[in-house]
């Protein structure tokens, strides 16, 4: 079973959007589980405080570093840790895949402007972003985190050869894709995809795949070319 455990200020968030669909029947079926730690329980004075003033000044506050190493302290396990942060490593697919191929992940939620830095370092933390924009919470993200694992277990996705011609597998972006009604307000399905050539239709995917990732990601096309050669 591949473990979750999610360290917040909001335990309310969790498991949210999680506890739908195939996730809910992935969960009830023992292939993931997931815990959910309220980092507020290790506040250390009596007013339970989690976080202050940042030092050297600047606005907002933040998480304190021995509130949250308590909390990290006290619910160690054998999975690594990752911190999420807009100015962690971007997350991509890859890595996505090779946290789905571990037992689980402890994954740190910050609030306000973030954590006191020591804390990060001390534990030797991954941080890790989700794109180039700030949320209020880590908690959003750590859901967009986990959906991203989860759908790659095995047995949570119906097919599982459904992941294998995604976007970002092989540094291309999925080919467009059309169902009924074959004719649709006088737009039609490209000829090719009704043509029962599996040869064909393979080359017209790659083809628009190509095209597709050439116009909307210069960068991730660079990196398909480069690895081809
Ligand atoms: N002051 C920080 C932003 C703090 S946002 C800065 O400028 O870098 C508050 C919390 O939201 C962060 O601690 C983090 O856990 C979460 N968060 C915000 N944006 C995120 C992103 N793009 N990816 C992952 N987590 C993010």
């Amino acid at each position: 079973m591949w473990s979750a455990k999610v360290f917040t200020l909001y335990p309310e968030f969790f498991p949210g959007l999680l506890d739908l669909g195939i996730y809910k029947r992935a969960r009830t079926k023992k292939i993931w589980n997931l815990e959910v730690v309220n980092i507020r329980n290790f506040a250390i004075d009596k007013h339970g405080s989690v976080d202050d003033k940042p030092f050297g000044g600047g606005k907002g506050m933040l998480m304190r570093a021995d509130v949250v190493n308590n909390c990290l302290a006290e619910n160690k396990n054998n999975n690594s840790t990752v911190y999420l942060s807009p100015k962690g490593k971007q997350l991509t697919q890859e890595m996505v895949k090779n946290f789905s191929e571990a037992n689980g992940l402890n994954i740190l939620c910050g609030h306000f402007e973030g954590i006191d830095q020591r804390v990060i370092d001390a534990n030797k933390i991954e941080e890790i972003s989700i794109g180039d924009y700030i949320l209020s919470g880590g908690e959003p993200a750590a859901v967009v985190l986990l959906d991203s694992i989860l759908r790659l277990l095995p047995g949570v996705l119906g097919d599982e050869g459904s992941l294998e011609e995604e976007s970002f597998n092989n540094n291309l972006l999925e080919y467009p894709q059309y169902t009924q009604p074959r004719e649709w307000e006088g737009k039609k399905v490209p000829d090719v995809l009704l043509s029962g050539n599996h040869a064909e239709i393979k080359r017209w995917r790659l083809e628009q795949s190509r095209g597709i990732t050439q116009r909307q990601r210069p960068d991730m096309w660079q990196k398909y070319n480069k690895n081809k050669n």
